[in-house]
């Protein structure tokens, strides 16, 4: 278990892309740290440089006390999990588990008594003697995830390891690594994680913090709760959340928000809070914020477009001067509503509103943090 520090870190290939321009990351030691981010934000460089399958343009990573830049993978105390298990295919379970031991100088007792303490941890005592075109993919998932484990890393990298799984596999391998994190975290013995996936579910479930990136920038670090309650910019607003936060473009006047013909108040509390008054402004709220209203009062209208009928809620589609918006009801509201209009009334929580600036895409209206 070590701290992992990344400090002005830069990626340049072929002398001439930028990938990764100069990022600043802090991993507490045992921490559970997920990169999160669209496809090409430079995730896999990211974790291929700390793990020195990549070599550093500029900038430092440090493990623990160490500066690693220069360091051979085999030397820095990681071991990491792919997206395609890469176990060795003629070798058995049990000795796919052992190889990278026995490679080390243990001896074949040493490794045996490692393999029986993963297996045991992971529930594939019985897959031992399988080869690997015997497993299922989540079996072999498992025994991938065992074969780094074995190593008792200080830095386990994980590279979109559930990408290959069906959708209930993978929440369920999802609970199973977390569950697992916390309860060698609890013994003490827990390594510190770095986990890259470009899903904002498999983020927000099982990060301690997740860092977003963008284009080989970091957007924001925060805890999953921190991200989706004062996301720091439209990017992490808009990547963060399902179904996505509405954006809805205007401008602050006064203690209000005007949009096209409609006014929305902003409410006290916001409005003092904000640090700018944008010209080109936005504001966001989740469509969970945006409620059906049942009275007039403080309400917008807009126009029903669409009916996404999700079991125990409802996503609403509508045009709000123009600009698509969706609201959640739950299924109760949903029966209730007068379904032969086709124009509903949204009121929106001014306590859960943002202002965003467009420009910059910056948020003006985060609360005090602390
Ligand atoms: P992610 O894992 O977030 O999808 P990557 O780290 O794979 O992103 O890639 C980041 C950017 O670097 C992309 O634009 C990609 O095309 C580019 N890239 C990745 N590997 C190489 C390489 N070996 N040579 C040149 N460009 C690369
Ligand atoms: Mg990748």
């Amino acid at each position: 278990m070590a701290r992992l520090q990344l400090r002005n870190l830069e990626k340049v290939y072929g002398g001439a892309f930028k990938a990764v321009h100069g990022i600043n990351l802090d991993v507490e030691e045992g921490e559970f740290m997920v990169l999160v981010g669209p496809s090409g934000c430079a995730k896999s460089t990211t974790l291929r440089m700390i793990a020195g399958l990549e070599e550093v343009t500029a900038g430092e990573i440090r493990i623990g006390e160490r500066i690693v830049n220069t360091l051979e993978p085999g030397k820095r105390g990681i071991a990491m999990v792919f997206q395609n298990y890469a176990l060795y295919p003629h070798m058995k379970v049990r000795t796919n588990l052992a190889f990278g031991l026995r490679i080390g100088g243990a001896s074949k007792a040493e490794a045996a008594k490692a393999v029986e303490e993963v297996a045991k941890i992971l529930e594939i005592e019985p897959l031992l003697d399988r080869l690997p075109k015997q497993l299922s993919g989540g079996q072999a998932q498992r025994v991938a995830l065992g074969r780094a484990l074995i190593k008792k890393p200080d830095v386990f990298l994980f590279d979109e390891p559930l990408s290959n799984l069906d959708a209930k596999l993978r929440a369920s391998m999802r609970v199973r690594i977390t569950d697992l994190h916390k309860r060698l975290k609890r013994e003490g013995m827990a390594s510190t994680v770095v986990y890259v996936t470009h899903d904002q579910t498999e983020a927000m479930t099982m990060g301690d913090r997740i860092c977003v990136m963008k284009d080989g920038h970091i957007m924001q670090v925060a805890t999953p709760k921190e991200l989706y309650e004062q996301p720091a910019n439209l990017f992490v607003a808009g990547f963060i959340g399902s179904p996505e936060m509405n954006v809805i473009e205007g401008h602050v006047d006064g203690g209000a928000f005007r949009t096209g013909g409609q006014l929305i108040q902003l409410g006290e509390a916001l409005t003092s809070r904000l640090s700018a008054r944008p010209e080109r402004a936005a504001l966001g709220i989740r469509p969970q914020h945006l409620t059906l209203a049942t009275g007039i009062n403080g309400a917008l209208s807009a126009q029903l477009r669409g009916v996404e009928f999700m079991g125990h809620e409802v996503y609403l589609h509508a045009l709000l001067d123009g600009r698509e918006v969706t609201t959640v009801a739950s299924a109760a509201e949903f029966e209730r509503m007068d379904r032969s209009l086709d124009t509903i009334r949204l009121l929106p929580e001014a306590a859960n509103m943002h202002i965003f600036d467009r420009d910059s895409g910056r948020n003006v209206s985060l609360r005090a943090q602390g």
